[in-house]
C-alpha cells in the first residue's frame, strides 16, 4: 500500500464510454465485446468488484425501446410512409442501438461502481 501510485480522479462517464479502467484510464475494461476482463492490463486493478449484472441490459432495452418507438412516431408524423418503411427504420434501430450503447452503459455502471466503493473505503479510513 505504501507504493500505491497516484491515480487521477476520472469521470466514470468518460472511462465507461471509452471502456477503459476506472482507476488509471489506460487499461481495457473489456476483453470481448461485453466480457469484463479479469484485471487492468495497465495498473493491475482487479475487476472482481464489477457486478453490473443485467442492470445495463435492462436500462439499454428501455432506452432503445423508447428511441425505436419515438423514431417510428417521428417518421410517421413527418412522412406518413408505408409499413415496410417503418420496418426498415425501426427494426434496425431496435437491434443495432442496444448493441451500440450496451457496452458504454455497462462500462459506466462498472466505473461508477468502482468510484462508489473507492469513496466508501476512503470514508472508513477517516473514522
Ligand atoms: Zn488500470
Amino acid at each position: 500500500m505504501s507504493h500505491e501510485p497516484y491515480y487521477p480522479d476520472l469521470s466514470p462517464i468518460s472511462t465507461g464510454i471509452k471502456g477503459v479502467c476506472p482507476r488509471c484510464g489506460r487499461g481495457k475494461l473489456f476483453k470481448g465485446y461485453l466480457d469484463v476482463a479479469e484485471s487492468c492490463s495497465s495498473c493491475g486493478l482487479n475487476y472482481d468488484f464489477a457486478d453490473a449484472g443485467d442492470g445495463a441490459a435492462w436500462f439499454v432495452m428501455l432506452v432503445a425501446g423508447v428511441l425505436a418507438v419515438g423514431s417510428a412516431l417521428f417518421v410517421e408524423v413527418n412522412w406518413h410512409p408505408s409499413y415496410w418503411v417503418h420496418a426498415a427504420v425501426a427494426v434496425p434501430l431496435a437491434v443495432v442501438l442496444p448493441l451500440l450503447i450496451l457496452r458504454p452503459v455497462k462500462g459506466i455502471l462498472i466505473c461508477q461502481q468502482y468510484k462508489t466503493k473507492a469513496a466508501e473505503g476512503r470514508l472508513h479510513e477517516h473514522q
